[in-house]
């Protein structure tokens, strides 16, 4: 079987893919593991929307997915649960003041609504949030949320609408290469063929680049995600506490559409490896830390714990571009903690990458994300 385009997973990148390439006429085929969209990583996701990166690329890519996300339901009738509370990022150090302040001047040069806020007007945004210390923060009213599963499959039915197809319960066992070009894919049931490959294997895509001696630099580590029962909406915003503590880093939360509050943390060290079962340290170390920082949330029961994968990269941005050793190998991966944030922008670049058809500011976004790289530095909001 022929095709003009074969995208590795049905997650977070490859369903807009899909849709982005159908968009532009192109009807690609998606191959997945697992029996639906978004079983991978996407759907371990929370839900956080944000383009108030600190690298221009992320910015335009985050800005353009916002756009998507937010106008999605007025365009095509979904429900995918977007909520425009914001982003707020509380802060209690003078470093990270510096820090978040030292980033405004390119946010709102790249067109991003953002400002460091009185500590007054963050404890309107988060009512009973500690005002112990708290030296203000940065509020960007025009992100928010989004419920990863309803996206998904939002983005699933346009793309089948545009013509792709998709294959589920399918592996992708190797890539095909014939003269170093692609030349299709070999699953567990099937050979299928194309001139191009898009990885959006996520945490996999090491292993499937493997197979046509493609090394990248992707490694996936371990967060676990929590959801609280319903009750009654006081606050709408994203809270992100960057502060470090023993055996973490930052952790977020938000309350949902259905007055659920969200959360998840960065462990540090990171826990490397592919581990997806709960642990009973998550919950005693998340929860700590949020009653301190927001004693209401103290009576709150958890509803459901999970645990999903980040697929990394060394400096904290994506690897978007054509593959040198191999001619059409596109990867669309290395998505780190913002896969689902980034997508729809990510999916439209590499559509256009596809059809030849890139503009000026994705040359920039590309020297970003690309994969030949050299991972200096960290961004600053990975
Ligand atoms: C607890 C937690 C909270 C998070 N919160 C957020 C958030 O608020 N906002 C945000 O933007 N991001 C968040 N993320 C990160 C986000 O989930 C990921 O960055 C994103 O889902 C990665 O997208 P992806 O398309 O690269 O991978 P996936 O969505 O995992 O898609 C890859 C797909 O490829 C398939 N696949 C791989 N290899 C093969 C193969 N050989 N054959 C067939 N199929 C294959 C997989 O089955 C999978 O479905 C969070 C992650 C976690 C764990």
């Amino acid at each position: 079987m022929a095709y003009d385009v074969i995208i590795v997973g049905a997650g977070s990148v490859g369903v807009p893919t899909a849709m982005a390439l159908g968009e532009l006429g192109i009807k690609p085929l998606v191959i997945d593991m697992h029996p639906s969209p978004g079983q991978g990583e996407n759907k371990h996701a929370i839900g956080g929307i944000r383009a108030t990166h600190s690298d221009p690329g992320k910015i335009l890519t985050g800005r353009r997915s916002l756009e998507i996300f937010s106008t999605w339901q007025d365009r095509f009738g979904d429900d995918i649960e977007w909520l425009k509370g914001g982003y707020v990022f509380p802060v209690y150090r003078k470093k990270d003041e510096q820090l978040l302040k030292g980033l405004l001047p390119v946010q709102k040069e790249f067109g991003l609504n953002i400002d460091f806020i009185e500590p007054q007007s963050i404890q309107q945004l988060v009512p009973g949030i500690n005002s112990k210390g708290l030296r203000g923060g940065t509020y960007s009213p025009e992100d928010g949320s989004i419920s990863p599963l309803l996206a998904v499959n939002a983005f699933y039915q346009r793309a089948l609408e545009l013509g792709a197809t998709f294959c589920f319960k399918e592996k992708i066992n190797r890539i095909l290469v014939k003269n170093k070009k692609i030349s299709g894919v070999v699953t567990d049931k099937n050979t299928y063929h194309a001139p191009v490959v898009v990885d959006a294997a996520g945490p996999f895509s090491p292993e499937l680049c493997k197979t046509v001696k493609v090394k990248i630099p992707v490694i996936s580590d371990s967060h676990e995600g929590a959801i609280t029962e319903p009750v009654q909406p006081f606050f709408q915003c994203m809270v992100v506490d960057m502060r470090p503590a023993p055996g973490s880093k930052n952790y977020y939360f938000y309350q949902n559409k259905h007055g659920q509050v969200v959360f998840c943390i960065t462990p540090d060290p990171p826990i490397i490896g592919k581990d997806k079962r709960e642990t009973s340290e998550f919950l005693p170390q998340v929860c700590t830390r949020m009653i301190q920082l927001l004693p209401r949330l103290k009576n709150l029961r958890v509803r459901r714990t999970w645990r999903g994968l980040y697929p990394m990269t060394p400096d904290g941005s994506p690897l978007v571009g054509w593959n040198r050793k191999v001619k059409g190998l596109l990867h669309a991966t290395g998505m780190c903690g913002q896969g689902l944030m980034l997508a729809p922008g990510v999916a439209e670049l590499v559509a256009r990458m596809v059809a030849g058809e890139t503009t000026a500011s994705d040359g920039l976004i590309l020297k970003e994300f690309s994969p030949h790289r050299k991972f200096k530095g960290q961004e600053a909001l990975k």
